[in-house]
């Protein structure tokens, strides 16, 4: 290098330098260059049971906030419609089905297949190569073998539990090593530490103390309170860098537990279930006040990404969500299954309102990726899309052509293509077809009348499942507990 040109870099790289990190300091409103990111995720929330959706016995006025702020959804999507394989798509921005995480996972400490693949990457690995600090607070359900500990998975810092569906009351969480192995496990009783009885390694999974990072920690409060105390806490910890933060709710999903100051408020719902269920829901949404509070209070909220949703449809029947106007529920090919509560805020950044063409959450991998200068693997690609220019309007039309879903066990699959839906399930040998603009209730097949549109769907849906595989771990419903249930059921 000429000696003339050295002394010009030198002196533009101490003129710029200053100037570049004070304004990293003081303004990142004007340069949201790599935005914070929080995902703030519920379980089992049905599709009407938030504010922005139209519920009317439970106000929710904190995560309307989210939708007010920024953009509410009305076709949000999971990838699936239970737990499990809705976060591995979620976490990964791709669909489980492509790398075989289709089914809820046992809860097995000894089996490092049960759960997301190595070979995948999650959305924390992702951010981790450009310098985000990530944090997983609540539910995790992705695998319990070590090897799939979520900081073995991109992310940094750990608070919650690595199995489904967790008890909410302290005392009722009564096994200190989360990485107890077999499929019955002596569980201590709540009333009487000295006796135990036997229970399934599921059952068992629900009553383990709260892990921070590695360790077992013995909580004092009431489970969603933990997590959103937790979720304030990490903000503050990481104010100053760019961070990603997964505030996994397994709220409001069963049992259905609440304190008396969250009861409390719902003196005028006469059903228990859905008053119990109502006062989870208010926990939430107080947990969800606080974490968008402390991000004004420090002055982030402009340089932070919020989005809110539930994992997947409300179960109805068992935890007295409400899907609306959707058909039915939680593990259903059908739209209350995994058309879920969806809303994004990023303040001074997107065209605030509703936004009406399909999503998925697939996309908050998809959305981010760019925004952090991710560099994505081109032999895996994302299903999901960068929703930021379609919802500032510099791109015009749908961000997906297609919306899947297939349930191997029941071999159900469905795609969504503009208006209409085709469902094909293949044991019975039937075909659905519904127009969703006019229908939400998918209550008219339209699939005899239309048959040009049913093959032309059923190639689009072939043509997908080609780039599949078959789930590569047995799921909680080949469970020998989950089996008797059934046969009980079926008696
Ligand atoms: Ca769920």
């Amino acid at each position: 290098m000429p000696n003339s040109l050295y002394i010009l870099v030198l002196i533009s790289l101490f003129i710029t330098l200053p100037s570049s990190s004070q304004s990293g300091n003081s303004d990142n409103s004007l340069h949201p260059e790599k935005p914070n990111l929080i995902v703030i995720m519920t379980d089992d929330l049905g599709y009407e049971d938030v504010g922005f959706n139209g519920c009317q016995d439970i106000p929710t006025p904190n995560i309307d906030r989210i939708a007010k702020n920024g953009v509410k959804f009305t076709n949000g999507y999971t990838s699936y419609a239970v737990c499990g394989p809705s976060r591995a798509g979620f976490i990964t921005g791709r669909y489980g089905q492509r790398f075989g995480f289709e089914r809820n996972p046992q809860y097995k400490t000894d089996d490092p297949v049960m759960g997301l693949p190595q070979n995948e990457k999650t959305i924390a690995e992702h951010l981790k190569t450009v310098g985000y600090t990530s944090g997983i607070i609540g539910k995790w359900h992705l695998g319990a073998h070590k090897s799939n500990h979520p900081l073995n998975r991109g992310f940094d810092e750990f608070f919650g539990h690595l199995g489904g569906g967790h008890t909410y009351f302290p005392q009722n969480l009564v096994i200190k090593d989360s990485y107890f192995t077999g499929e019955e496990v002596m569980i201590p009783s709540e009333n009487d530490p000295s006796k135990s009885y036997k229970g399934s390694a599921e059952m068992a999974s629900y009553r383990t103390w709260i892990m921070r990072n590695h360790d077992p920690v013995k909580t004092t409060k009431y489970l969603t309170d933990e997590f959103s105390e937790e979720a304030v806490r990490f903000i503050e910890r990481n104010k100053k860098e760019p961070f990603f933060l997964f505030l996994s709710y397994n709220a409001p999903h069963n049992p259905l537990q609440a304190t008396q100051e969250y009861l409390d408020r719902f003196s005028h719902i006469e059903n228990d279930k859905r008053k119990t269920y109502a006062a989870m829901v208010s926990a939430v949404d107080d947990g969800v006040g606080k974490v968008l509070d402390k991000l004004e209070a420090l002055n982030l909220d402009k340089n932070t990404i919020v989005v809110f949703l539930s994992d997947n449809g409300g179960p109805e029947s068992k935890n007295a969500s409400n899907n609306g106007v959707l058909r039915e529920g939680k593990g259903s090919i059908y739209e209350g299954g995994f058309r879920v509560p969806f809303a994004i805020q990023w303040k001074g950044q997107l065209k605030e309102g509703t936004y009406d063409y399909p999503v998925s959450s697939l996309d908050i991998l998809g959305t981010i990726a760019p925004l952090a200068g991710v560099a994505m693997n081109n032999e895996k690609p994302l299903d999901g899309v960068n929703l930021i220019p379609y919802l500032n309007e510099s791109k015009k039309g749908a961000p997906h052509q297609n919306i899947f879903i297939r349930k191997f066990d029941s071999k159900v699959y469905s795609v969504r293509d503009g208006a209409l839906k085709l469902i094909v399930k293949k044991k019975t040998n039937v075909k659905e077809l519904y127009n969703l603009n006019n229908d939400i209730s998918e209550k008219s097949n339209i699939a005899r009348e239309n048959q040009n549109e049913v093959e032309r769907l059923s190639a689009i849906l072939n043509a997908w499942e080609t780039e599949l595989i078959d789930p590569l771990f047995l799921g909680l419903i080949h469970t020998k507990s989950w089996q008797k249930k059934r046969e009980r059921k079926n008696k």
